[in-house]
């Protein structure tokens, strides 16, 4: 007989094997009791109406309720009304489409009013009509997550407000993470996610890409950051500055992985910059130019200073008729030159900023004759009549800084002339207010019949070296200097031009400044000074011995001259520079030097310094006779030891003053 088959044995065996299974079950359902008890899931089962019919503590601890408050309870109580509507939806759609597990999330109330984020794992079992559910507690990992979204959030703002992006580059699959900032910069759509590192580099100016490669491979294979500017092009074919700033980030082997990184736009930084730079640039260009002029002027009046000086002496001695013309007309036209020469320099010192007004009592009707006594001659030759509507209301002195003023006038009838072939200029000087004999407000105008000037090139003519247009140098000359001269000055007298000008007409160029009106003390020291000026040349018999140092052939003979009439026993030693000179002194005992500051191999102030630090030199008086025109130059002088300082060309009188002050 088969003993595994007989029925005897079969019933044990199975007997046996379900006590093995029913063992297994207990031990397995012990198990799960355990874990229903223990676990922080929250376990419930629900019947076909919803309400719970078991739960485990995790439920009731979790949600703040007791066992019998929950149970036979639906469980759709507990839901936050605001998830009611789509668990609802979620358990139908799923019963419906005939799945028995069902996935979701949703927020219970907790008996204190809190709520608790679950994330279910359901299972409805049609048979027994119930519903299984495991739900674990996801409250903190929501918040978390809505930590990080409004940190990413902030981050996005900040990086909006600061213009800065950032970047995350991974060099194995070329994936760009970006932040929306850097969308922004690049002017990229949000949405471009997949060919992103494409539509960067076509973004790059080409002049730049090679460059941003090379800083990319040297970050990879040095393993240090970078740092680059430059710029991108957009859609619209404007131009982004970029600064850029990246760094490698290795792995455990010591690999570089991604290029990590930030972007700014810093295009209002760089057009600043260029502004800046332009600023700089014209300032410079500007300063070189007043520079230039000054240096040029003080070359040209060296020379001056001699043909002046020459015609000076020549005039005085035994000339026939023409001659004395002929010298006339050279020494007035040297002196005219040396006029331009001078409004150079003074428009150097305006533009500079360093004009400073002198004010003294004038007669101003004085004043104006002699400035249109000055046109008479070019007037008459230009068959033009030129006139001065002179007011005779005008008090008979003001205080005026003449030279200016002068300037000013001659400047406007200079243009007036020029540009007037036929008909008149006036010169109209009127009162226009007397205030209390303190101030006297006057009104300036030179009226000319001439060529005008279009409405549109008023403004552009007071700029320097800018004429109307650019005929009219080819025709008339000029610097365009005139009218810029002009209207600084009267900046400084707190006045400004005005023009009024009908093309073919003629212009009409008048200002209005207010003058002060002096009282009787300073007028009658005024006279005194007046008289003083009038003495003529008074000759001193003493026997001096002077070194006159100078470079200048003709500066050398003119000085001696000059020397020789106003000292005539006296002894002239001349050197050519500052060695020389020393030479001589180390020879000769002088009684006063006359030193030129511009010279070769040693100039003036090292020349001054060594005579001064020299025991048997020290105590000498030093005249620095010189052409100089810088502001600081007499300054400079004395700094050096020197006495005193004359500016040449000189006056006679000045120099015999001077000099007589120390021999
Ligand atoms: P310049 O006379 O040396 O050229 P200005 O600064 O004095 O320089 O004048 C600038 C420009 O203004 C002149 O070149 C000329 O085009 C115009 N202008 C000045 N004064 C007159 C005037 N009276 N009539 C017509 N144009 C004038």
């Amino acid at each position: 007989m088969d003993m595994f088959n007989s029925e005897l044995f079969k019933k044990a065996y199975f007997l046996e094997n379900d006590l093995v299974n029913f063992k297994k079950d207990i031990e397995f359902f012990n198990n799960f009791n355990q874990y229903f008890r223990e676990t922080k899931d929250l376990i419930c089962l629900a019947n076909s109406d919803g309400c719970f019919i078991k739960i485990n503590e995790a439920f009731t601890k979790s949600l703040g309720y007791t066992e019998e408050e929950l149970l036979s309870k639906k469980f759709i109580n507990f839901i936050h009304p605001e998830d009611l509507e789509k668990t609802k939806k979620e358990l139908d759609n799923n019963i419906n489409k005939g799945e028995n597990t069902i996935n979701f999330s949703n927020r219970y109330i907790k008996k204190d009013g809190g709520i608790i984020n679950l994330n279910w794992h359901a299972i409805i079992n049609k048979d027994t009509q119930t519903i299984f559910g495991i739900a674990r507690d996801v409250t903190i990992v929501e918040l978390t997550k809505e930590k990080l979204i409004s940190s990413q959030r902030l981050l996005n703002e900040a990086q909006k407000m600061a213009k800065i992006g950032s970047f995350e580059f991974d060099l194995h699959t070329q994936d760009i993470i970006w932040s929306e900032e850097l969308y922004n910069i690049f002017e990229i759509d949000l949405k471009e996610k997949e060919h992103l590192y494409e539509l960067y580099l076509n973004r790059i100016s080409p002049e730049h890409l090679d460059i941003l490669n090379h800083k990319l491979q040297e970050a990879i294979t040095e393993k240090k950051p970078y740092e680059i500017e430059h710029t991108i092009i957009l859609d619209n074919g404007s131009k982004k500055w970029i600064l850029g700033y990246g760094e490698p980030v290795v792995n455990n082997n010591n690999e570089v992985i991604k290029i990590r990184g930030i972007a700014k736009d810093i295009s209002a930084q760089k057009e600043f910059e260029n502004t800046l730079k332009a600023k700089e640039y014209a300032e410079a260009t500007s300063k070189a130019k007043t520079d230039f002029l000054a240096n040029m002027s003080h070359e040209i009046r060296t020379p001056l200073n001699g043909i002046i000086g020459f015609t000076d002496l020549l005039i005085k001695t035994k000339l026939n008729k023409s001659q004395e013309v002929y010298m006339q007309n050279i020494n007035q036209s040297a002196n005219l030159l040396l006029e331009i020469i001078n409004d150079i320099l003074e428009f150097s010192k305006v533009e500079s900023g360093k004009l400073e007004l002198s004010f003294e009592p004038i007669s101003l009707s004085d004043l104006t004759n002699q400035i249109i006594s000055l046109f008479t001659i070019h007037a008459s030759v230009k068959n033009i009549a030129l006139k001065l509507e002179y007011d005779p209301n005008i008090p008979n002195i003001i205080e005026a800084d003449a030279l200016r003023l002068k300037q000013i006038l001659v400047n406007l009838l200079n243009n007036a002339l020029k540009f007037t072939s036929f008909g008149e200029v006036v010169l109209k000087v009127e009162l226009i207010n007397l205030n209390k004999n303190e101030f006297a407000t006057i009104k300036f105008s030179v009226i000319d019949t001439g060529i005008g000037i279009k409405k549109e090139n008023l403004a552009k003519i007071f700029n320097s070296f800018v004429q109307e247009d650019a005929s009219t140098t080819k025709k008339f000359g000029g610097t365009g200097l005139g009218l810029a001269i002009v209207n600084k000055i009267l900046f400084y007298c707190k006045s400004e031009i005005n023009v009024n000008s009908v093309v073919g007409e003629g212009s009409n160029f008048n200002f209005t400044i207010i003058f002060k009106i002096p009282n009787k003390n300073i007028l009658e020291a005024n006279n005194l000074k007046i008289e003083e000026e009038k003495v003529s040349i008074k000759q001193n018999l003493k026997k001096v011995k002077i070194l006159l140092v100078e470079d200048n052939t003709l500066n050398i003979i003119l000085a001696n001259k000059i020397l020789k009439k106003i000292f005539p026993n006296s002894a002239i030693l001349k050197a050519e520079n500052g060695e020389i000179a020393l030479k001589i002194l180390d020879r000769n005992k002088v009684d006063i030097i006359l030193l030129d500051i511009q010279m070769p191999v040693k100039n003036g102030y090292e020349t001054a310094v060594e005579i001064r630090i020299n025991e048997k030199t020290k105590e000498i008086p030093i005249i620095a006779l010189t052409a100089g025109i810088m502001e600081n130059e007499k300054q400079k002088c004395l700094a050096v030891g020197m006495n005193d300082y004359i500016s040449k060309p000189y006056k006679l009188l000045e120099l015999q003053n001077t000099i007589n002050k120390y021999v």
